[in-house]
């Protein structure tokens, strides 16, 4: 069964896709009372956000579009020193879409939401003229563990971690729309237990941020930006995986300017640093961090090369990847 107009009529067709697939998957008692809001019992300070997600394809190697819109708003919840607890999520969808697709891409959310223990409390439905397009914001709520978690606090001499392998999420992608079979999968996942393992461990976490379109080069030039100070990376610090790299070398692409969609950065001060190494490595999506730099006097990033050269590391310019996200 295809999606056409009269699914986005508001009528019986409507209530039938809220039900069969919505309800059915997303399952909590605020969302099933289908009010006009959600009414939410939160804590003093929370974290709030949004992302909209339009990546194509709608399912890549180790995620879709469904899991990315869980896991995108989780993780900029989580960087902000936040526990996610509410999200929620507005479909837009084009004519010509199945059913069955629509079901597999709540599936998908309603799996990541249980990883990453939050609830989808709200949500909408519209559908357009198209081609079998599907569109999906999500919002975010999350209560702050962590205060002061903040660009601006990066101090020279910090410690900069960043947390996995780069590149896998826009080499998962590529590979999709090329038809390259390999065995790179997206690194799409909720990164909480990271912020789990650092607040356990009382790290006094500077910054984080997660390093998504735009990759580590893009974030690394928002610090210098954010915070008045420059950045030093090394290059043979920076963890990419072989079949990443053997991608790279073909296409001719830089891991530091690749997508990802499971990775972040921290700021740490410098006596806290091998310890937050220990516990982002300890957590469930941070086995490979690495301590790949520091926070410098200065107004760029650098990078120091694995030839021992110096090389001046700028934000993306252009387009990257259209529709990676
Ligand atoms: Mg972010």
């Amino acid at each position: 069964m295809k999606i056409n107009m009269s699914y986005g009529s508001g009528g019986i067709q409507t209530s039938n896709l809220i039900h069969d697939i919505f309800l059915k998957n997303f399952d909590n008692k605020v969302l099933n009372k289908l009010e006009d809001s959600a009414v939410l019992q939160v804590k003093e300070k929370i974290a709030y956000t949004t992302d909209s997600f339009v990546v194509t394809p709608l399912f890549f190697n180790g995620g879709d579009i469904g899991k990315l819109a869980v896991c995108g708003t989780v993780n900029d919840l989580t960087m902000m020193g936040a526990i996610p607890r509410y999200l929620t999520a507005g479909f837009i969808i084009e004519e010509g879409t199945e059913l069955d697709t629509i079901d597999r891409i709540a599936h998908s959310m309603a799996l990541a939401a249980k990883e990453a223990k939050v609830k989808i409390v709200a949500g909408d439905t519209k559908v357009i003229e198209g081609n079998s397009g599907v569109y999906i914001n999500t919002s975010g709520i999350g209560e702050i563990a962590q205060n002061g978690v903040s660009i601006s606090n990066c101090h020279k001499g910090d410690v900069i971690l960043l947390s996995g392998n780069l590149g896998e999420h826009h080499a998962a992608i590529m590979s999709n729309r090329m038809g390259i079979q390999n065995s790179i999968n997206s690194d799409c996942a909720p990164l909480i237990s990271i912020l789990d393992n650092l607040i356990k461990q009382q790290i006094k976490v500077r910054f984080m941020r997660d390093v998504t379109r735009g990759g580590l080069a893009t974030v690394l030039n928002e610090i210098v930006s954010g915070s008045s100070c420059g950045v030093k990376i090394d290059e043979t610090s920076i963890p990419v995986s072989n079949e990443v790299k053997g991608f790279c070398d073909i296409l001719g692409l830089d891991p530091l300017y690749m997508a990802n969609e499971g990775k972040m950065i921290a700021v740490v001060p410098q006596n806290q640093a091998e310890k937050a190494l220990a516990a982002i490595r300890n957590s469930k999506y941070g086995k490979n961090a690495a301590i790949i730099g520091r926070i410098t006097e200065g107004n760029n990033v650098t990078m120091i090369t694995a030839l021992k050269g110096n090389r001046t590391i700028d934000i993306l310019y252009g387009e990257g990847l259209p529709r990676i996200c």
